[in-house]
């Protein structure tokens, strides 16, 4: 296979969700349909440990796979698929954000009786921000939720996409009968073996066989509403999926392995091959046509594992071949240096990768050398890609040394997460208070654990909660006696002043007060 046949094959994407629609389940099948896992309920999710590697590493164990918390490789149908894992609410970190700035597209399961939840409606926008391609599972039809038609409405409304229904359920809960699959002229049947499972459409799409569903209310509805997606549904579009205008819509139930199969192989047919990216020359960097290495780390894990202290620095591949052993460059350095410690995944037993392609996830051992956003190069030209976004911060934390003594150490530990991205940093106007912000409050535990663990320094964390930070663009315009309870002003670390709302309501009064001042925030 040539490098450009190599590279043409990856499909790279996130699974995006609120915890329980039934990702875990869904990545269960799909891993079994890929051969990486012989039995379901091999993978059990992140329940059972708090930075859970642990799950994953038995289906490691069992096969000698490449799959990880963070990144499940398998071969289907002429694709290495790469799945990227975006942690559900424990875990939820910039991390996660970040995650999705190394996918092509994005897969973004519902559960159908809850419909659009928060958690599923923030990485939504971070997909919809890069414009990448956004496929909808409808899950979990086996039990009864909300009516199709009903789930739709709510998908477009709340997220601002519009939506192409490939299939469309007939009945639900204890009465599901099957998908009636626009896209592939069929009825799929559930629970219904192999042989007839498939049940063919005639000419105007009607069930072609004479066959017992045709008698039942749920087939007619279901006729009903497919008529009216015709006529009045979105037209279906290849251009507006690519751009991630339209997304197209499947129903399924994951834990029943109905639908999945189905979906996955329509999900291969659309899904992008390795994109190219923009550096900050705004020169586009093709995966194919620029034939020299070049890659952006993403996300940097510390090892919790006390065994093991080093970090593990996970590298997008944008162009061309990773080998083992190759020199590389660090352009934000310029610095180059010989790699010869790579894997694939994170695990107790690691998996040593010797070449790796565009569009593929490898993970580099990091004794401190990189940065997020870390630009490397395997040619002779050094460029840095485009910066990756900054999100805006929801939690805050107060901290300081519990022994003023190590105060040194500490601004020193604090100053290195930071610049790594671990999390933000600000600091109260006069006083220069330390302020930590995160999405996540794993990002906080992760903070105090390694400034114990690699700096020695036992942190004092004092919760200042949940604030709607806010920017200012005419700064000049803000003065001290704007601080308050509620609108606390402080500073990031360039020095811009940043108000921290106690809620929106705070936010509003605020703004009503202070018509001049201009807020934003960032992603
Ligand atoms: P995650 O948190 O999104 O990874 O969700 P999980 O895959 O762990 O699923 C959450 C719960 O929903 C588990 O108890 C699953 O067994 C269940 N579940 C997942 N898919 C389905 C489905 O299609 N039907 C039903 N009835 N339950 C499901």
């Amino acid at each position: 296979m040539t490098l450009e046949q190599d590279i043409l094959s990856r499909r790279t994407f996130a699974i995006i969700s609120h915890p329980d629609a039934g990702k875990t389940t869904i990545t269960e099948k799909l891993l079994l349909f890929g051969g990486a896992i012989r039995d379901a309920g091999t993978v059990k999710g992140k329940k059972t440990g708090k930075f859970a590697t642990s799950d994953w590493m038995d289906i490691e164990k069992q096969r000698g796979i490449s799959v990880t918390s963070s990144v499940m490789q398998f071969d289907y149908s002429g694709c290495r698929v790469n799945i990227l894992d975006t942690p559900g609410h424990q875990d939820f970190s910039e991390d996660t954000y970040r995650t999705l700035m190394a996918v092509d597209s994005a897969v973004m399961v519902v559960d159908a009786a809850k419909g659009i939840e928060a958690q599923t409606l923030k990485l939504f926008k971070v997909c919809k921000m890069r414009g990448i391609p956004i496929f909808t599972f409808i899950n979990k039809l086996d039990r009864q939720g909300k009516e199709p038609l009903e789930l739709i409405e709510e998908l477009e409304e709340s997220l601002g996409i519009n939506a192409y229904p490939m299939n469309w359920p007939i009945g639900m809960g204890k009465e599901f009968l099957g998908i009636y699959d626009r896209y592939n002229k069929r009825i799929e049947q559930f629970r219904v073996e192999e042989d007839d499972r498939f049940l063919p459409l005639d000419e105007e799409g009607h069930l072609a066989v004479d066959h017992a569903m045709k008698q039942t209310s749920y087939y007619s509805q279901a006729m009903d509403d497919i008529e009216l997606l015709n006529e009045a549904g979105n037209a279906y579009s290849r251009d507006k999926i690519d751009r991630g205008e339209l997304t197209p819509v499947f129903f399924g139930s994951a834990l029943t392995n109905f639908g999945v199969q189905t979906f996955l192989d329509t999900y291969l047919q659309f899904a992008p091959t390795p994109q190219p990216r923009i550096t900050e020359d705004e020169q586009f960097i093709d995966p194919v046509e620029h034939n020299a290495f070049s890659g952006f780390i993403f996300k940097i894990q510390a090892n919790m594992n006390p065994a093991h202290r080093d970090r593990i620095a996970f590298v997008r591949i944008v162009s061309g071949q990773f080998d083992r052993g190759m020199n590389l460059t660090l352009a934000r350095t310029n610095k180059s240096f010989k790699v010869s410690q790579s894997t694939q995944f994170l695990a107790d037993d690691r998996e040593t990768v010797n070449t790796a392609v565009a569009g593929d996830i490898i993970g580099l051992y990091d004794s401190g050398t990189y940065q997020i956003g870390d630009t490397l190069t395997g040619g002779k030209k050094t460029f840095n890609f485009e910066k990756l976004p900054q999100f805006t911060p929801e939690i805050f934390m107060k901290v300081s040394a519990k022994n003023v003594m190590k105060g040194k150490q500490f601004q020193k530990g604090v100053l290195q997460l930071v610049q790594e991205g671990a999390i933000q940093y600000f600091k109260t106007l006069h006083t220069e208070e330390i302020i930590l912000g995160a999405v996540g409050q794993l990002q906080f535990e992760v903070f105090q654990h390694r400034m114990q663990g690699e700096y020695n320094v036992d942190v004092i964390m004092q919760p200042v909660g949940q604030k709607i930070a806010r920017w200012v663009e005419n700064e000049e315009d803000v003065k001290d006696s704007m601080h308050s309870a509620r609108s606390m002003l402080v500073k990031d670390r360039f020095d811009n002043k940043v108000f921290l709302f106690e809620n929106e309501f705070a936010m509003r009064w605020f703004n009503d007060k202070n018509e001049h001042i201009k807020l934003y925030s960032l992603l």
